[in-house]
């Protein structure tokens, strides 16, 4: 039976939904369009069953083709990311994360991670997330003049608190990570290094960000960012993991399952299997190209009509506003941007003397709009739009009307 049939209110909202993609611009660094073959395996008869445990060793019978998938989608990733084994259980990026601890860390270990207003994730021992409530954190972030990691200052943290675990990744960074400095660092106290490339697992495979596979001992990911797959995500462990830790493959997939989760959504690693051969691909690489050549542009047009980019620009898919030179905080600039079909999220700057809930600034990207095959010609056309949002010179209903105009020339997949 049809869902219209069924529930006629929800079939409707859907439907509102894809309008309102189709009619307006994605631009949330953390979010993609994913292909109708990847939603198509998502929403397969593959949600119908339990699969508790791995292929070929589960708890429950009929899973003969779930075995099948699962190792296909396990294989893809080793392959796609050179690395000596793969769990892609995780229901998303946090359970990843935690699985991660569970394996290395008990209770009341420190650990150490980027700090959230500085652009690190909830889950690298933020204060109001588990890893900061249950582990010892200790926190890094970045220089407060030049908005970069500080390295330095990092190893000085490290050598004073000596964590177990040592986190390098982040959700609003516009630069790339120095993977080395952080093994060295990480060596010296002889902590786990995991890096979490939830934001950039495409630009890594796309070859547009160095891979950290070969200075890390874990790697993890989200699948639906640039990677551009269903939610979900993937732990990876190393061949440097293993030298460091035998059992550390073990460790992780004992975490997951029966440590953390029950049955994985084989649907989900069904889809994210489609998303790794996607990803796999020629045209991906050129995909990944462009989301960086597209935010570049992005970047040096929004800088010429005198917007402060912290880090004075991007080297990847996002960019950071600091938008206190335009008198207007980012609450305020988000809601107009979004009338207008621009859609993006306030986000805190670094030292941001704002709170949390009304930061200074927004993080915009290029992910979904260039996956809807926007170049650098719509990039100077969107830089004027959002400058001519922020500063009000023009009403954001017409620039709304501009704005469905130039997406019905770039259709979703
Ligand atoms: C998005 C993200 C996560 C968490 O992913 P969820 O799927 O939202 O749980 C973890 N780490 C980083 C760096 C992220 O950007």
């Amino acid at each position: 039976m049809k869902l219209k049939k069924v529930d006629e209110q929800i079939a409707k909202l859907i439907d509102k939904e894809i309008e309102r993609q189709k009619t307006s611009l994605e631009m949330i660094p953390s979010e993609n369009h994913t292909s109708s073959a990847v939603r198509e395996a998502l929403g397969s008869v593959l949600t119908d069953k339990y699969a508790e445990g791995y292929p070929k060793k589960r708890y429950y019978a009929g899973l003969e083709y779930y075995d099948k998938i699962e190792d296909i989608c396990r294989q893809r990733a080793k392959k796609l990311f050179k690395v000596a084994h793969v769990n892609v259980q995780p229901y998303s990026g946090s359970p990843a994360n935690q699985a991660v601890y569970f394996a290395l860390c008990k209770p009341g270990d420190t650990i150490m991670g980027m700090s959230l207003p500085q652009g690190g994730h909830l889950t690298h021992g933020w204060k109001v997330s588990f890893s900061g409530k249950y582990f010892k954190s200790v926190q890094y972030g970045v220089d407060k003049k030049t908005s970069l990691i500080n390295y330095d200052k990092v190893e000085k943290i490290a050598k004073k608190a000596k964590p177990k675990l040592i986190w390098v990744g982040a959700t609003a960074y516009p630069r790339i990570f120095d993977w080395k400095k952080f093994t060295k660092i990480a060596d010296s106290v002889n902590a786990y290094l995991a890096s979490d490339i939830a934001h950039i697992a495409g630009l890594i495979v796309a070859g547009v960000h160095p891979s950290p596979v070969p200075h890390v001992h874990i790697v993890t990911t989200t699948t639906h960012k640039t990677l551009r797959g269903p939610r979900g995500g993937i732990i990876m462990v190393t061949r440097k993991g293993l030298k460091k830790d035998s059992e550390l493959a073990q460790k992780i997939d004992k975490a997951v399952f029966p440590g953390l989760q029950g049955g994985p959504h084989e649907n989900n690693i069904a889809a994210i299997a489609v998303c790794l051969k996607e990803a796999s691909s020629s045209g991906f690489k050129k995909y990944g190209r462009q989301i960086v050549k597209n935010c570049k542009t992005l970047a040096s047009e929004l800088l010429k009509h005198g917007f402060d980019l912290v880090t004075k620009g991007t080297d990847n898919h996002l960019i950071l506003i600091d938008l206190r030179n335009k008198g207007i905080s980012g609450k305020e600039a988000q809601n107009r941007l979004e009338k207008a079909g621009i859609t993006v999220n306030k986000n805190t700057i670094p030292y941001d003397p704002n709170p949390p809930f009304n930061p200074s600034g927004i993080r915009l990207g290029t992910p979904a709009i260039t996956t809807r095959g926007m170049k650098e010609k719509e990039m100077r056309k969107i830089a004027s739009w959002v400058s001519e949002v922020i500063s009000n010179s023009k009403p954001c209903s017409e620039i709304r009307q501009e704005i469905k105009k130039l997406c019905q020339k770039f259709p979703l997949p």
